[in-house]
């Protein structure tokens, strides 16, 4: 399947794009494989930057920077999909402000008029926006520009793969059952895509651990409404009473989406670990292995910092693989 000297990565969602494009930009020889590619569950994320629902917080602070510098530069190319955008994340109860508050420079708390009614507390602040489907596309071209190939295949285990210098497992939920790992858990989620009224700021609900979540996130010509956070749910089945009920919460804080015509519904599969996983490791022969798998609800938030981190491993691994730098 691959030649010697060549990196596989398994897995085309977010992770697995992030993470190849990285390594093929640096120098290496990268072959992807992937059932989905992109993956489904990035393709049903919001996506707004914000680290949520990983741990540990000293590791999630550090890949997050990265990220969060990583799409400031992405958003000045129109292609990538990306934006800054200014918005509230506001709560019908008092919150203290998030731990990652402290990475954004004009965070600060909302002033009583700038709240919808029935809410209490609140801030504002601006962060990436990503249109997902342009932006995985985006990956997708800039990995095959820089000379990576790819390959859509589901494969059984990671012994499928034949003849690679290494191989980094970014399969999301799929992860779990090639490593045997019980620790990844489904938390399924359903967003719903509607025409833009003319929206630009963006919205979310600190919902605390209520399934039923609130965030309006507009796009150019799209705004995502969402959402859902169902804990051991791993069907991608559409749920249309999930999704009515959506539009409603939605259209409550922001009227103008009562109206707007709906264009597609999203359902994903959060791959949720107690922590993060990115780590070497080797097959039974030998062969090294990275893991970048288990980003829960935040694996866009985190892609930049943990493709950097899985580069670093191989350099530790690898002792002389291809081209690298
Ligand atoms: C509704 C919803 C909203 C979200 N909102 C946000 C947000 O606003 N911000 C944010 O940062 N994150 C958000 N997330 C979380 C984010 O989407 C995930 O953390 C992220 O997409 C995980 O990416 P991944 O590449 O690891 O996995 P995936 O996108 O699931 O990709 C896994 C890849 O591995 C492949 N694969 C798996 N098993 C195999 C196999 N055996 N053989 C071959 N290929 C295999 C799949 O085909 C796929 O290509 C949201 C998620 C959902 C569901």
């Amino acid at each position: 399947m691959t030649t010697n000297g060549t990196i596989v990565i398994v897995g085309g969602g977010v992770s697995g794009l992030t993470t190849a494009v990285t390594l093929q930009e640096a120098g290496w020889t990268v072959h992807l494989v992937a059932e989905d590619i992109p993956g489904r569950t990035s393709l049903a994320a919001g996506a707004m930057w914000g680290p949520y629902l990983v741990e540990p917080w000293k590791k999630i602070r550090e890949w997050s920077l990265v990220s969060l510098d990583a799409f400031r530069a992405l958003a000045d190319e129109e292609a990538s999909g990306v934006r800054m955008t200014t918005g509230i994340e506001a709560a019908r109860h008092a919150i203290p402000a998030p731990e990652w508050s402290e990475l954004l420079p004009d965070f600060r708390p909302c002033n009583a008029d700038e709240l919808p009614s029935g809410f209490v507390a609140g801030y504002r602040f601006t962060v990436p926006l990503i249109d997902m489907s342009a932006y995985l596309d985006y990956l997708r071209r800039r990995f095959l520009a820089a000379g990576g190939t790819s390959e859509s295949r589901r494969i059984s285990s990671l012994d499928a793969i034949e003849s690679a210098a290494v191989i980094v497992n970014c399969a999301g939920l799929g992860a779990g059952l090639l490593t045997g790992d019980d620790d990844v858990r489904p938390i399924r989620g359903q967003h719903v895509v509607t025409e833009n009224p003319g929206l630009t700021e963006f919205f979310s609900e600190d919902t605390g651990m209520s399934p039923d979540l609130v965030c309006i996130y507009p796009h150019s010509d799209t705004v995502v409404l969402g959402g859902t956070a169902i804990e051991g749910e791993g069907s991608l089945r559409e749920d249309t009473a999930a999704a009515a009920a959506i539009v409603e919460r939605c259209a409550t804080i922001e009227p103008r989406l009562a109206a707007a015509r709906i264009i597609e519904h999203r359902v994903g599969v959060r791959p949720t670990r107690n922590e993060v996983r990115v780590e070497a490791d080797k097959r039974q022969d030998r062969t090294p292995v990275v893991h970048n798998y288990g980003h829960g609800g935040a694996g866009v938030t985190l892609s930049w910092g943990c493709a950097r981190e899985v580069a670093q491993l191989i350099r530790m691994a690898e002792g002389g693989v291809g081209a690298a730098p």
